[in-house]
């Protein structure tokens, strides 16, 4: 990979996002960084720069949750690299899974975060990847397996995600439901998932958007999700089975696979019994 292959990493400060950025750096790829706190944003660049791997990488502000902040990021893409982009990690996410009230407020924040975030994102972006892209452009979606199916006891909106021809207003409508159940305090009768639920939720919704944009953009994007497994970082306070370089380390040869090897709409989980020891 050479550095005019350009990938933009969301929350690219710390944690995973962190150590994807300089994996995908030290591979010679080109990085914007992505972070929503200036300072932040800038020390991890520091940081990088510090060894000897900021050289291709470069900052822009980007709060996911903030569709004004989404535009102004895209627009400054576009003046800064025009349609050059190869590879989208969305990977800023946020979770109160510490807390075991589920609150609206907490509720609106993970799903404005965790799926209308990279939803508008890729939204944004889409006409800045490289057109005619030989290598395929790449989409790659850090979601969780807390956002699985089976996690939901609703055997109706099962039916309903599980759909082969899931459109992406229903996914909406989805969303749209559980913020109104939770407004409700009706969230558990209705049988969503009894545990994180607000993030399984958010990240349900995303692995649902996953396929349906995969489908949709069949043959030119490739839309993939990737479950980092239990991975130590500030999310977790520092619990976890592996480091976020372990995961990054597998998420970079994910989004670098070359094409013919390069799979749509599955969805990757790291285990840890996957790594050596
Ligand atoms: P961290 O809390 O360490 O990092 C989260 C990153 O997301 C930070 O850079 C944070 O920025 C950023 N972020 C949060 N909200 C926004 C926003 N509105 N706009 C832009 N950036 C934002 O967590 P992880 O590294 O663990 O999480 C990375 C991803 O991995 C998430 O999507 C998470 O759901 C997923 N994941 C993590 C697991 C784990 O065990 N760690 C397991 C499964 C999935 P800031 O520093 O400003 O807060």
């Amino acid at each position: 990979w050479s550095e005019e292959t350009k990938a933009v990493v969301t929350g690219g400060n710390k944690g995973i996002g962190f150590a994807v950025v300089k994996r995908l750096a030290e591979l010679g790829v080109t990085v914007i960084l992505a972070a929503r706190d200036t300072h932040k944003g800038e020390a991890a660049l520091g940081s990088l720069r510090a060894q000897g791997l900021g050289r291709h990488v470069h900052f822009l502000l980007l709060d996911v949750s903030d569709p004004l902040s989404i535009t102004a990021f895209a627009s400054e893409f576009q003046a800064r690299f025009g349609p050059t982009l190869d590879i989208l990690v969305n990977n800023a996410g946020v979770s109160f899974n510490d807390v075991h009230e589920n609150s609206v407020e907490h509720a609106e924040t993970v799903i404005k975060t965790n799926f209308y975030g990279p939803k508008l994102l890729i939204q944004a972006l889409l006409p800045l990847f490289r057109p005619n892209s030989s290598n395929m452009i790449r989409i790659l979606n850090v979601s969780s397996r807390l956002g699985s199916l089976n996690k939901v006891r609703n055997p109706a909106i099962r039916k309903v995600l599980e759909g082969e021809e899931l459109e992406e207003d229903e996914i909406d409508e989805t969303v749209r439901t559980f913020l109104r159940d939770v407004r409700c305090g009706r969230w558990k009768a209705r049988g969503w998932p009894e545990h994180w639920t607000e993030y399984a939720v958010s990240k349900l919704a995303l692995n649902a958007y996953s396929k349906v944009l995969a489908k949709r953009f069949e043959g030119s994007i490739s839309v993939n999700c990737f479950c980092p497994g239990f991975t130590k970082t500030s999310m977790t306070r520092g619990k976890g089975n592996h480091s976020p370089r372990d995961a990054a380390s597998l998420l970079a040869t994910l989004a670098l696979l070359p094409p013919p090897l390069l799979p749509t709409s599955k969805f990757f989980l790291l285990r840890s019994s996957h790594l050596a020891p």
